[in-house]
């Protein structure tokens, strides 16, 4: 990223929520579960798979966690109705782990268990370092119960290669990612290259113990990294898929799809669309010309 861009990136809390909406429009399906839906679908006619996010974080009263929980009863029910191909992604801090983590498994429960009503899968978002335990604990609780949780393990975190190991023998669902957050440096590796080549040795190591994952990066060397990866493991295409964010490099995307791979891409919607937005902002390259661009139009 250059110089100007990420002098931008510092600035972003100062640019006006409406300008910030309208630049990252492109990362979101939009507020409500029908525009989803429509994104779901135009994916599927795309040849990409999709999964679901409900759109928000940390809350601190019960009954919002209580209605996140709801929103994604509605959308298993849509999935079922409309036969998407999509499964969900869920916060446990949207979900009151901040709150109480007894409270915070009880939530999940509910929706794995709509979930195995369904025949359908949960993948569990990992967020900043202080969650890291307690989303591993409720991980590993509910899975043997359900069987369709996945977890998402981040190369930048330094503990990553020794939470492989702890995963259970058979039927570990893995989305491996660089990993988001501004963590310190005695929890995550910081450098670009060696978040790069933990993440290397991270899929290998799943890979080579038969966890199905969802490799997430945009990152062409990654992806490059991987495809010799699945090879080398002489991986079949349903024993592993690509995942990409809404709205980033949609010509990988394509590449990828007609190079033979399955891959799913994040659709998150809702109302609470800001700090996500603003975490996609940070990384995007060419931040600074969106944002000027939005400024100077005046749209
Ligand atoms: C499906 C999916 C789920 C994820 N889930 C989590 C999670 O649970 N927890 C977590 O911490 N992180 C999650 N992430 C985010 C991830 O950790 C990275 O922050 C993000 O994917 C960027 O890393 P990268 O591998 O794409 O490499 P980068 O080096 O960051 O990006 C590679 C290239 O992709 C393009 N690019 C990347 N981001 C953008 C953008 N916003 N706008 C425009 N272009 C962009 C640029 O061309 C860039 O050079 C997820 C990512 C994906 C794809």
């Amino acid at each position: 990223m250059s110089a100007f861009n990420r002098l931008l990136v510092s600035t972003l809390p100062l640019v006006p929520k409406a300008i910030v909406g309208r630049v990252a429009a492109r990362y979101v399906a939009g507020e409500t579960l029908d525009q989803a839906i429509a994104v779901v679908r135009n994916l599927s006619s795309q040849g990409a798979m999709s999964t679901i996010d409900v759109l928000g974080e940390e809350v601190a009263e019960r009954e919002k966690a209580t209605a996140a929980v709801e929103e994604y009863v509605r959308v298993f029910d849509a999935i079922d109705k409309h036969k998407l191909d999509s499964n969900v992604s869920i916060k446990l801090t949207l979900l009151g782990l901040k709150i109480d983590e007894g409270f915070c498994r009880d939530n999940v429960d509910r929706i794995a268990q709509v979930a195995s009503k369904y025949g359908n899968f949960v993948r569990i978002d990992m967020e900043d370092h202080t969650t890291t335990d307690a989303t591993l604990r409720i991980y590993h609780e509910l899975q043997p119960r359900y069987g369709n949780l996945g977890v998402v393990f981040q190369a930048y975190m330094r503990r990553t290669l020794s939470d492989i190991d702890n995963l259970p023998e058979k039927g570990a669902s893995v989305r491996l990612c660089k990993g988001i957050y501004v963590e310190p440096r005695k929890v995550a590796w910081k450098g670009f290259d060696t978040v790069r080549a933990n993440y290397v040795m991270a899929l290998e190591k799943l890979l080579a113990r038969g966890v199905y994952t969802g490799i997430a990066t945009h990152d062409e060397y990654l992806a490059c990294a991987a495809s010799a990866l699945v090879d080398k493991y002489g991986l079949k295409r349903d024993q592993y898929e690509f995942q990409m964010l809404l709205g980033v490099d949609e010509e990988l995307r394509r590449i990828l799809i007609a190079s033979g791979h399955r891959l799913r891409v994040y659709v998150p919607y809702g109302r609470d669309w800001y700090p996500y937005s603003m975490r996609r902002l940070r990384e995007n390259p060419e931040v600074a010309r969106h944002v000027l661009r939005a400024m100077l139009s005046g749209r």
